[in-house]
């Protein structure tokens, strides 16, 4: 009786989903997350859409940010984490146009999101709905670096791991600008940082303070910064996180990262974390309908060549012709879905413009 009803239940669900055009696999909800979402090597060919909460959920529509660019190159790459919403791309972009001109020599780009966003097999509790990414600290080598070079090249670590204050040898007016300057942007919303860095901020920015609202504290983050931006137009079921408070958080919340308790060992070291345990029923049930969506035909055709070029995931004839770059540079452009088959992305975040001619 008990198994006859339980069946009755999964084939009404079955024929939900059906009914949803969503792939039944009555075994999917028990399924890790990070099994399935760190199998996937290609994003889906769809409008982009972060669905769920950084650290519960996916996104749809994704791109890649190129291997290389002119002030930028990807580390890491095997880990294939080069992939965010078109609007946290188009962001990392300018963001390295920006720091550039300010003397920065160019980002060394961490990992952003898996192609599908989700839990990860290692590393990172956030970073799954394609709008979050980690910068390193350490500036960009004047050569293009082989792919051997960026698996293995380390990065500099600016804090002191006993005092937790920044190394003063290796802190310099260029990280306080490349800080300044991604916490500038409208579409961030925090950065995050160790706690001694915050405290460098802290303790030598003067004239405008008001960005250092938007530095937040947390633990590592000591050879990279970790920027975050919000859900973007065309993602309802993005959730927002709450505003970091209004003061430069310089006072006593910084104080307390400088006492033992932060840094006491954990009580409970082998509990289990949650993006080791998340099943596919922990997460937002469209994640679902992201694992079976179809992807672009190649990793090649879902990167990002700028905001004046075509975006040709999953493409094979491309129907319309590019717009000009003057109709897509603008910051007001009304947003719409940034479906990925759409001859140029329109998203609430600068446009970059189209990338110089190399010389
Ligand atoms: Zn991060």
């Amino acid at each position: 009786m008990k198994t006859a009803m339980r069946l009755g239940k999964k084939s009404l669900l079955a024929s939900v989903l059906g009914l949803l055009g969503l792939a039944v696999q009555p075994a999917l909800s028990e399924e890790r997350a990070k099994d399935l979402f760190g199998a996937e090597k290609l994003p889906t060919a769809t409008a982009a859409q972060s669905i769920g909460f950084y650290s519960k959920g996916c996104f749809a529509g994704g791109v890649a940010i190129p291997m290389d660019g002119p002030t930028w190159q990807v580390m890491r790459p095997s880990r294939n984490r080069r992939w965010g919403h078109p609007a946290m791309i188009a962001l990392i972009e300018k963001l390295s146009r920006d720091a550039a001109a300010d003397g920065w020599p160019g980002l060394l780009i961490g990992d952003i999101s898996q192609p599908r966003g989700g839990p990860m097999m290692t590393g990172h509790a956030s970073h799954q709905i394609g709008l979050d990414a980690d910068i390193w600290l350490t500036p960009m080598p004047d050569r293009t670096m082989t792919r051997a070079q960026r698996e293995s090249m380390s990065a500099t670590l600016m804090v002191d791991e006993k005092t937790h204050l920044v190394k003063d040898a290796l802190w310099t007016p260029r990280h306080t600008a490349l800080l300044r300057r991604a916490a500038s942007y409208p579409e961030v919303e925090r950065i995050l940082v160790n706690p001694g860095i915050k405290k460098k901020l802290c303790d030598t920015v003067k004239g405008d303070r008001s960005w250092l609202r938007k530095i937040r504290p947390f633990w590592g983050h000591d050879y990279h910064f970790h920027m975050r931006i919000g859900c973007q137009p065309g993602s309802p079921d993005c959730k927002a996180q709450e505003a970091t408070p209004d003061d430069d958080g310089c006072g006593k919340p910084l104080a307390w990262w400088f006492t033992p308790e932060p840094w006491r060992p954990n009580k409970n070291p082998d509990a289990p974390k949650a993006r080791d345990v998340m099943t596919m029923a922990n997460l937002p049930r469209e994640c679902r309908a992201v694992l079976g969506a179809p992807g672009p035909v190649s990793a090649e055709a879902a990167t990002y060549h700028g905001g004046a070029v075509p975006v040709a995931v999953a493409a094979p004839e491309p129907e319309a012709s590019p717009q000009p770059a003057a109709t897509a540079s603008g910051d007001g452009d009304p947003p719409s879905a940034a479906n990925a088959f759409a001859a140029t992305p329109r998203m609430g975040a600068p446009v970059p413009r189209p990338r110089p001619p190399a010389k």
